[in-house]
């Protein structure tokens, strides 16, 4: 198939870690004969330097003129001024509002190979594989929002219509039916009318998707859960603030930001794909970040934009093999280790590539 990819690589780690990602799409298309084609442009802190605005036209239309959108990050302490006009973080609002991309999917996984580093007991993550659906264009983030008179009254508005939920609802019920059709919905529907309002949504859904068992959970609780039994859970759906703080608390799972990639998908097969970390300042520069989050996003934009489900598959297993190889970038190698660079992790996982591919 012939495809065309833009890549934003933004700031910080961005770039880094993305070329890392394009460099394997290279290689998925070699071995299946697909044509992909790049196309490069600026986003975030780089583009307000260069034009002012961290979502430029040129961007814009040429996030218009393609397949998917892989993204690196943006940020970073020189554009970080609070009380900066233009902030790199609005470009990331603007491309989802532009693009009417209102699921974020996150896979949340753990690898056995990595349990030393994540917080938890190993037999607590044995077998965590679950899957966050998180609203991404309504709620608090997008409702009505006022600091009001001397500054010493703000208020935010949690607002959703039934659409908003009930699509949303539907993503998460489909991806259910390709996964262990459990799907959990997570809301705060004691206190809030936006939560019952949520909560009734989803359930009038339900019956569209027989095949998957729906279950409700408090968001207080369910914060809880996640850390005491995650490998009970499969699908959760959640709106857009409850979802950004759990998809975090789960990131903490992983064992380290770097592992965990993101889909933003709308009513078409058009998404924008990126890790879920920052760009990671501190490390900026040295070629050391774990690209894993944004090779296995790019996994993400082969299943859900371009519809190449087995090329999907065969990159996150050559992740895995890698990983199990014993393959290991600063942020998730043992003490003593070698430890590689961002762009030898990649050089293993093409390795890995082309035995399973
Ligand atoms: P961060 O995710 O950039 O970094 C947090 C910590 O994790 C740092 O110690 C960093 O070195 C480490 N880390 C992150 N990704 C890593 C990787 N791939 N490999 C190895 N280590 C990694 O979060 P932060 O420091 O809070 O934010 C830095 C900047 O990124 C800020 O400007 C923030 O606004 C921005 N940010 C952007 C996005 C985005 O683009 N979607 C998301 C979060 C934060």
């Amino acid at each position: 198939m012939q495809a065309t990819i833009t890549v934003l690589g933004g700031d910080g780690i961005g770039p880094e870690v993305t070329a890392v990602a394009v460099a394997l799409l290279q290689e998925v298309a070699a071995l299946g004969g697909h044509t992909f084609t790049f196309q490069e442009a600026l986003f975030g802190g780089c583009a307000i330097d260069a034009t002012g605005d961290p979502f430029p036209t040129e961007t814009r239309s040429l996030c218009e003129n393609c397949d998917a959108v892989l993204l690196g990050a943006v940020g970073g302490p020189q554009w970080s001024d609070p009380s900066a006009k233009v902030r790199p973080e609005q470009g990331l609002l603007r491309l989802r509002q532009h693009f009417g991309l209102f699921a974020n999917l996150r896979p949340v996984r753990t690898y056995p190979m990595l349990a030393g580093h994540a917080p938890l007991r190993a037999e607590l993550l044995e077998g965590v594989d679950m899957l966050f659906v998180r609203e991404l264009t309504g709620g608090a983030y997008f409702g009505a929002r006022q600091e009001q008179g001397d500054g010493d009254t703000a208020y935010d508005t949690m607002i959703y219509t039934v659409p908003e939920v009930q699509r949303v609802a539907r993503v998460a019920f489909r991806a259910a039916q390709t996964r262990r059709k459990h799907l959990t919905s997570v809301d705060k529907a004691n206190v809030l009318a936006s939560s019952r309002l949520w909560r009734r949504t989803v359930e009038q859904v339900a019956p569209e998707f027989p095949d998957v068992r729906l279950d409700h959970a408090l968001v207080d609780s369910f914060a809880m859960q996640l850390i005491r039994t995650p490998s009970r859970f499969d699908v959760i759906v959640t709106e857009n603030m409850f979802g950004d703080i759990l998809t975090d608390e789960a990131a903490v799972l992983a064992g380290s930001l770097g592992m965990l990639p993101s889909a933003s998908l709308g009513e078409g097969t058009f998404g924008v794909y990126e890790p879920i970390h920052g760009s990671a300042p501190d490390i900026a520069g040295k070629g050391i970040a774990n690209p894993t989050g944004t090779i296995l996003s790019a996994a993400l934009l082969l299943r859900y934009s371009l519809n190449l489900a087995e090329e999907a598959a065969a990159l996150e297993s050559a992740v895995i093999k890698a990983l199990e190889s014993g393959a290991r970038t600063a942020d998730i190698a043992e003490s003593g280790a070698p430890v590689l660079s961002s762009a030898e992790f990649g050089e293993r996982v093409r390795v890995a590539l082309r035995k399973v591919g």
